[in-house]
């Protein structure tokens, strides 16, 4: 609770561990971690009691839906770790953070600015449900901030940013693309899920809402759905009023689980991060590969950015076939041991998935500045494994491939 100069890895040991929370008044002393506190009734003295009510905030005895102790102890380690937040929302799924954020600040009429390179489920919240709404949507090139400032018009509410992109990694300009939005009254909410805090600071750089899908680097061991937003006020109450209309609530177990997760965030950032990036520099170096898409990796799209403006990356990055074409690259695929093909990421174990990201975009596939090669690439996530296991795995997987 203490210490808001210290160090981000002591922050995520630190963080949400209130003692209200984890020991029982009265008696000295106390448990590491809040207790799982299940329950959707909370009890009043008397009816007195009742008829006054409590304040709508956390730290404060209402119904289940509203959380307890251990939901309210991550929101409060998530808004102290996050600089410039006065409170956390959690949800069940980091697309519903996403949707319930989109809910909370557009209406009929509104158009949202929405990043070309969005994930992909933002995306259809966009032109799904958002338009039958009356809410229309515009995409950006996250590359071009001038177009950016051309896109908005008098009915643009909100941009949403993504970075590194979704499949194609770029890293955008946030203070500039902030800056502009703010110049015009626009709103900006960015989907951190990949830098985490630990590695961008959102409302640092003048983005309005920080939005993360806790499943990715928070819970870390592939066995948790949950999302989570953090603003400033009066935006984190608009927020957390539409999370309430809309009956969203995790559960306890899912929150100690989380609550769990973040404590190792920090050094298994750490690890993956130097770890992508052993795999990246190998990568750079194998003539089937024509780019790789890793922003923490010199001499990569994006990297002069990441350097300027994050503290930390992750393990996940893409890459680009030289020569390929889609049976090819099952073969390599395929031919992985040690890297899963599964949806998701920032669990301990590598995965990988084939990217074909020319099907969702409106503007360039890949950044501009890659060597398209075949077009076809693949997302590695890496996990905790030995890297140098992971590019043995990696040679195989070419090997297998051979030529086309
Ligand atoms: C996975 C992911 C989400 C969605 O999170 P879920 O918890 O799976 O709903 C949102 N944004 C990004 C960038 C993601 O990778």
């Amino acid at each position: 609770m203490s210490g808001e100069k210290r160090r981000p890895a002591t922050r995520v040991v630190e963080a949400g561990r209130c003692p209200e929370w984890t020991s029982l008044e009265g008696q000295p002393g106390g448990m590491v971690n809040p207790p799982v506190w299940r329950g959707s009734t909370h009890l009043y003295e008397d009816t007195a009691d009742l008829a006054k009510g409590r304040p709508n905030a956390d730290g404060h005895f209402y119904y289940g839906r509203r959380g307890g102790p251990t939901q309210w102890s991550l929101c409060a380690a998530l808004t102290e770790l996050e600089p410039g937040a006065e409170g956390t929302e959690l949800f069940p799924s980091g697309v519903a953070a996403i949707a319930a954020t989109l809910l909370a600040l557009l209406q009929p009429g509104d158009e949202l600015l929405l990043t070309d390179n969005a994930y992909e489920p933002t995306r259809s919240i966009a032109a799904g449900m958002l338009k039958r709404l009356g809410v229309t949507m515009r995409t950006f090139d996250p590359l071009d901030p001038d177009a950016f400032a051309a896109a908005i018009s008098e009915r643009t509410k909100l941009a949403m940013l993504e970075s590194p992109g979704s499949l194609t990694m770029e890293v955008c300009d946030a203070p500039a693309l902030t800056a502009i939005a703010k110049k015009h009254g626009v709103l900006t909410a960015i989907d951190n899920t990949w830098a985490s805090p630990l590695g961008f600071a959102p409302l640092q750089h003048g983005c309005d809402v920080s939005i993360m899908s806790l499943t990715k680097h928070v819970g870390g061991h592939s066995d948790l759905m949950m999302g989570s937003v953090a603003a400033a006020k009066p935006l984190i109450e608009r927020i957390r009023l539409h999370s309430q209309y809309m009956g969203q609530v995790v559960s306890p177990d899912d929150a100690a689980l989380a609550l769990r997760g973040l404590r190792t965030m920090a050094i298994r950032l750490a690890r993956t991060t130097s770890s992508a990036l052993e795999v990246a520099e190998w990568l750079a170096q194998q003539p089937q590969v024509s780019a790789v898409l890793c922003p923490m990796l010199p001499g990569a799209p994006g990297h002069d950015l990441w350097q300027r403006d994050f503290t930390g990356g992750c393990g996940l990055f893409s890459f680009v076939f030289a020569d390929a074409d889609k049976k090819a690259r099952a073969r390599f695929i395929d031919a992985l041991d040690l890297f899963g093909i599964g949806f998701s990421w920032g669990g301990y174990e590598s995965l990988v998935i084939p990217v074909d990201p020319g099907r969702t975009r409106d503007f360039s596939a890949w950044p501009e500045s890659v060597d398209n090669g075949s077009g076809l690439g693949a997302r590695l996530a890496i996990g905790l494994e030995d890297p140098e296991d992971l590019i043995r795995d990696l040679e195989r997987g070419f090997a297998e491939m051979g030529t086309i």
